[in-house]
């Protein structure tokens, strides 16, 4: 199949998909039960199976009914690097998340103006699916690093669990801030995910430097980047 047509396969099924988190939110609701949704926040530029492992290790071993991939409009803390246009970042990660039925790709972040903050898209979800969503924010344990810097973080997470996921080179216990996690721990989980030492940087430059980046990420987002010449014209 070409990409085209693997593209627009994706954006069907991911309406499909979202339709059906709606509906089971609402039956959830009726029966007087919380809709358990993972938000994966990220810059996916490009989206690889770092990202993918831990959205479905988190699903698996939290319960959640899906997991809502949110790529990222403009991310406060990359605001001195060049990031690729964000509806390049949305259709790789459609195409990456198009065959697994509970994930599904938001444009929350990329129909909103300015910075991209998790706040807002968790305060967000909550207006949308209704105040009885239990919402799972996932993280890489690298992003423990500047967590103090980020928008109203104790509201943050008040609102919803916070998903640490291990991520080969970073040590948990080194990166929390102790303080907030003394204070909120119940509400932050660590997740054990199978170590991929895969990042979107290595990505880059090794298409930049012509290197293999195949096994790294899905087919389709690699044809998605080499026919959108991505990264290799930097
Ligand atoms: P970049 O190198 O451009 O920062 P990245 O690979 O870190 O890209 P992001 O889009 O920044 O990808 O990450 C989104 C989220 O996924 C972050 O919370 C990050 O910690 C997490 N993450 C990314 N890659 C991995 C990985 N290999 N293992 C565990 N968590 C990961
Ligand atoms: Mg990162």
């Amino acid at each position: 199949m070409d990409l085209r047509c693997k593209l627009y396969q994706s954006m069907t099924l991911n309406k499909d998909k979202q339709e059906q988190v709606f509906e089971e939110n609402r039956k959830a609701q009726r029966a007087g039960e919380s809709y358990r949704l993972g938000i994966m926040g990220g810059t996916f530029d490009p989206v690889h199976y770092g990202h993918l492992a831990v959205a479905e290790t988190v699903y698996w071993k939290m319960d959640l009914g899906s997991v809502m991939f949110v790529p990222s409009r403009q991310p406060p803390h990359k605001k001195e690097r060049w990031i690729s246009p964000v509806e390049h970042r949305y259709q790789m990660t459609l195409l990456a998340t198009a065959s697994n039925p509970h994930f599904w790709v938001s444009r929350q972040e990329i129909e909103r103006s300015g910075y991209s903050y998790a706040i807002d898209t968790v305060r967000e979800v909550k207006r949308i699916f209704g105040p009885h969503l239990e919402a799972y924010f996932i993280v890489g344990t690298d992003a423990l690093l500047d967590l103090l810097s980020w928008k109203d973080i104790v509201e943050l997470i008040d609102l919803c669990f916070f998903i640490v996921a291990s991520r080969p080179g970073y040590d948990f216990i080194e990166a929390r801030p102790n303080h907030l996690f003394s204070d909120r721990g119940e509400k932050i989980k660590t997740v054990e995910v199978p170590s991929l030492a895969i990042s979107s940087t290595d990505i880059r430059e090794r298409v930049i430097r012509g290197k293999p980046i195949r096994y790294l990420l899905p087919e389709a987002v690699e044809q998605y980047i080499w026919s959108s010449q991505l990264y290799s014209a930097v």
